[in-house]
């Protein structure tokens, strides 16, 4: 029997005045007009979309959301103006992703294209902390911090102030086209598209020096690729977050059904807590129920949680692949039971073993901390911590080195064994530098650089701009004999001239 269904009836229900009342409440459904899954080979892929007009609603959640929303997207349009002094021979953007140069800059980071292992550590802290949310409060991400949803939020706020909220907009869509009609159409669609280039152009400024790019496009000046980018960024947003709206969320997203599968029961989800609920009963018939000494639950099927979902959930009918868990109906709701004084969080971020443990008597009991939780907390620690002392200790110079494929070796005319090497010093800092080249492992092993006749006693000297890599290809002529098929590990070691620590790389040389 299903929650709230057990209802006890003081005579026969056919004798008794209130009846057909509490016949109606006994049977009704979780979700009004509920009628069961057809079997499975019958179920269609996708449903008929019907059109969702959102209400505007007020409360916690939606303040919550307006502030995630205006943080999110005025960092996302006004990061690429923020400054950052690097130095004279740096780029002067905080957060810069540089391809011409293979860089990329975030405040006093700059990333090289060697060191992508920090993406990797960025890519695995965004893949845990998502999995840690999900653990904690289920799709909180979806509600608040989702692009999808925030882009859609705020097309959805335009069009209620061009088309008016809800009743207002579902009557003028009922109603022939009239001019006042075309022009608020109009309208909206002229700020959506403003939003959607707008979004389009502040992507593209992450990629070159903003200024000098909004400068360069207002002149038609700046590449073509910017303006490419531009135009397919302005429309990806207006179909996405103008039109396809919650069928993103629902279609083509995979975050819930991953969501789903990595979820558990104590998970906080936006939940109908049907042990107060049920069975629904409006106002006036809750009244006479009670007259009576019947139950009847808290919700008065008012349908308020429904119509300012943005994806169109009614969340009375349990968990729910399109409920993005904003929490708005929970504000909707909270407003109802004030206004009948009833109290609030009929609607609330909860679990199933909560309802279960109040039905059967017991307080209700918040896992935050648990297993997966703790799991999910210690490898971001972790990660983060690892990021943080590679980035601490991170040095401005670096060597690399490649043995020729190629010849192996080369025996030269006084039987002297040869082997060539492409060797690449990377300078990060913002001054130019000297190093000195030297080897460890072969003894008497004569180093030479190819176009380079620069020496510091018998080592040779490279010197590297600021901020740039160089290859140079090395010769290492072996004096003493080496046995047959000797494979001997050397190291070669550049030092700034100026001072600084050493480094090295390992590789080998060959012998016939
Ligand atoms: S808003 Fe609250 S009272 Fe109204 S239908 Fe939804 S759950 Fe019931
Ligand atoms: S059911 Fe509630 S929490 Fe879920 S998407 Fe709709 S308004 Fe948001």
């Amino acid at each position: 029997m299903g929650p709230g269904r057990d209802i006890a009836l003081p005579m026969r229900p056919e004798q008794h005045p209130l009846a057909a009342l509490v016949d109606d409440a006994a049977r009704a459904p979780l979700v009004p007009n509920f009628e069961p899954d057809p079997p499975d080979d019958e179920q269609p892929l996708y449903l008929p979309r019907k059109k969702i007009y959102p209400q505007r609603v007020t409360g916690t959640y939606r303040r919550v959301k307006w502030a995630v929303l205006f943080v999110t997207l005025g960092i996302y349009y006004l990061l690429p103006f923020v400054r950052w002094d690097r130095g004279p021979n740096a780029p002067a953007q905080a957060v810069l992703i540089d391809f011409p140069n293979r860089r990329f800059y975030f405040f006093f980071i700059e990333i090289w294209p060697q060191e992508f292992y920090y993406l990797t550590g960025l890519l695995i802290l965004a893949a845990m902390g998502l999995f840690l949310m999900n653990a904690v409060a289920g799709r909180v991400w979806c509600g608040y911090l989702c692009p999808q949803t925030a882009w859609t939020d705020l097309f959805q706020t335009i069009e209620r102030w061009t088309e008016g909220d809800r009743r207002e907009h579902l009557q003028r869509d009922g109603q022939p086209w009239t001019l006042d009609r075309l022009a608020r159409s109009a309208t909206k669609h002229f700020l959506w598209l403003m939003v959607a280039w707008w979004t389009g152009g502040a992507w593209v400024l992450y990629f070159s020096d903003a200024p000098t790019l909004v400068r360069d496009l207002a002149t038609f000046q700046a590449p073509l690729i910017a303006y490419v980018f531009i135009g397919l960024l302005t429309f990806t947003t207006y179909t996405l977050a103008g039109w396809m709206r919650e069928q993103v969320c629902v279609y083509m997203c995979p975050w819930p059904r991953i969501q789903a599968a990595l979820t558990d029961e104590y998970a906080l989800n936006v939940t109908y807590r049907y042990d107060r609920g049920e069975p629904r009963a409006s106002l006036k018939k809750a009244a006479a129920l009670h007259e009576h000494g019947l139950p009847a639950g808290d919700c008065i099927d008012c349908l308020q949680c429904v119509h300012v979902c943005p994806t169109g959930v009614d969340i009375r009918g349990g968990p729910n692949l399109g409920c993005i868990q904003c929490g708005l109906c929970i504000d909707a709701c909270d407003a109802v039971m004030e206004k009948v004084g009833r109290p609030a969080r009929l609607i609330a971020y909860d679990t199933d073993i909560n309802i279960k443990r109040r039905q059967q008597g017991q307080t209700p009991s918040y896992s935050i901390i648990r297993p997966r939780t703790v799991l999910y907390a210690v490898i971001i620690v972790v990660v983060s911590g690892l990021m943080s002392y590679a980035l601490a200790t991170r040095r401005n110079d670096a060597v690399d080195v490649l043995h020729d494929r190629n010849p192996l070796f080369v025996r030269l005319s006084d039987g002297s064994l040869r082997n060539a090497y492409a060797v690449r010093i990377l300078n990060k800092s913002l001054k130019g530098k000297t190093f000195v080249l030297s080897i460890t492992g072969l003894p008497d092993a004569d180093l030479d650089v190819i176009g380079s006749s620069r020496f510091s006693g018998a080592h040779p000297l490279i010197s590297v701009g600021p901020d740039q890599s160089r290859e140079v290809r090395v010769l290492v002529t072996a004096r003493e004999q080496t046995p047959p098929g000797a494979s001997i590990p050397i190291i070669f070691t550049i030092a700034p001239v100026s001072g600084g620590t050493a480094v090295s790389a390992a590789d080998h040389f060959f012998g016939p």
